[in-house]
């Protein structure tokens, strides 16, 4: 990787969302991460440029593969994650195929959690498909059917840490175990729970992927996605991943695994993957990012606070059914949460109506403060009635399994002060 500023101890968090990944500009001594906004760089000579391109030296060639504004993204999002490298990429969804595919070839499999984002049972039921890959859903917390799902054919686990929309917590040192036991990598998406109140190769994950579009950037401004490699994962011990640890034709025979060890994943990411599908985050998205970066932790525990806060609220109102926030003590998921994700978990949760369908549309109309949107993870508090919407293309059934049925509304608790949030949502349950 291009050099980057490196700490000789280990910092904290709050350390590291501010300093991780970058150093003064080399060039110039600016003290925040200029906008490379630059698509290639000058080689040294005909050497430098043959070095690079044969992967025996690191450094920028074409933002498609690396930009130093990226670069610095991708480093300290793997510093906040404690994994050994990273990848950005230019949507969440874009880093889901792209941690699969070094993995995948026609006719492998994907062992996958029904409680899913919905566009990604849609990308894992649909799209994947017609690469030849194909997802089997299980229920998560279910540890024999994860074990018994995995086949010969299996490439990956793949989970969320805290599930979008419900906010249910995955056990994920169980689901970890399981994908072990079956010599696959475990795939967790941590947007929603963020590496300050999860970091889930720390509960044996493999490999990490984020929408840096939600709360790593926090603002609603970018759209983005970062792939996290723990670098422990044995690519070699089986004939499974052959991608990784088996020569590549289009780098004259080189075996990633065996050249790059721990980085091995990271490399191929850029290399082949970032090469050749081009799925290239952009550096203005990037520094966006790094700047929405510097504030996560202040962020997550206003996030967190509200969130508790509305969700008691409304758990206590007569109008409300139910409430899945696993912060409350009533949750079936409260003493997982405190162990998976001991500052909190989330701000992310589903509210039933009394009201059904109805009431869900008449509420999110009457909210003022609330924006009515498909996204989550902003500093502005955002709800959105998943059954009409993101999870449209789902059956009923798998609506239900993702806990989404039709009289459910999904909050993404934002900063503000909860008594505000509190008091338009009384108004709305009202109208
Ligand atoms: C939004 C989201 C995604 C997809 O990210 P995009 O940046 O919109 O492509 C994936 N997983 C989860 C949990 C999400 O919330």
């Amino acid at each position: 990787m291009p050099d980057t500023a490196q700490p000789d101890a280990p910092l904290h968090f709050d350390t590291l969302q501010v300093h991780a990944g970058t150093a003064p500009d080399p060039a110039t001594g600016a003290r925040q991460v200029p906008i490379y906004q630059s698509t290639a760089f000058v080689f040294r000579d005909a050497e430098h440029a043959a070095r690079l391109f044969n992967l025996q030296e690191v450094g920028y060639i074409y933002s498609r593969l690396t930009n130093p504004t990226v670069m610095a993204l991708a480093n300290r999002v793997a510093a906040l994650e404690g994994g050994a490298g990273a990848v950005c990429c230019s949507s969440g969804h874009a880093a889901q195929i792209m941690a699969l595919f070094p993995l995948m070839q026609p006719g492998c499999n994907v062992v996958a959690s029904t409680r899913l984002y919905g566009g990604t049972v849609t990308q894992f039921t649909q799209t994947i498909r017609r690469f030849g890959w194909s997802a089997k859903f299980v229920d998560i917390d279910d540890e024999e059917a994860i074990r018994g799902a995995i086949d010969e054919n299996t490439r990956a686990v793949f989970c969320e840490s805290i599930s979008n929309p419900g906010g249910h917590v995955t056990d994920l040192p169980m689901v970890a175990r399981a994908a072990q036991a079956g010599g696959v990598p475990l795939i967790v998406d941590n947007t929603s729970a963020s590496p300050y109140l999860c970091r889930p190769i720390e509960h044996g994950a493999t490999i990490v992927v984020h929408s840096a579009t939600k709360y790593l950037t926090g603002n609603g401004t970018v759209t983005g996605g970062v792939i996290v490699d723990s670098g422990t994962f044995d690519w070699s011990a089986s004939d499974r991943f052959p991608s990784l640890s088996e020569p590549e034709p289009a780098y004259h025979g080189l075996k990633f695994h065996e050249t790059f060890g721990p980085m091995a994943f990271t490399f191929h990411g850029i290399a082949v993957g970032l090469r050749d599908l081009g799925m290239t985050m952009n550096p203005q998205g990037a520094h966006y990012t790094l700047l929405g970066i510097e504030t996560l932790s202040l962020r997550m525990e206003r996030h967190v606070r509200n969130a508790v806060a509305v969700a008691r609220w409304l758990e206590a109102d007569e109008r409300v059914a139910e409430v899945t926030y696993a912060g409350l003590e009533s949750s079936p998921y409260y003493a997982r949460a405190a162990r998976i994700c001991p500052r909190g978990a989330g701000a992310l949760f589903t509210v039933r109506l009394k009201g059904g369908y109805e009431a869900c549309v008449r509420f999110v109309n009457a909210l003022r403060l609330f924006s009515h949107v498909a996204n989550l993870g902003d500093t502005r508090s955002l709800v959105i009635h998943s059954a009409s919407t993101t999870h449209r293309q789902l059956s009923e059934e798998q609506q239900r399994a993702a806990g989404v049925a039709p009289d459910v509304v999904r909050l993404s608790i934002g900063i503000e002060d909860s008594r505000d949030l509190i008091a338009d949502l009384d108004r709305a349950l009202s109208a």
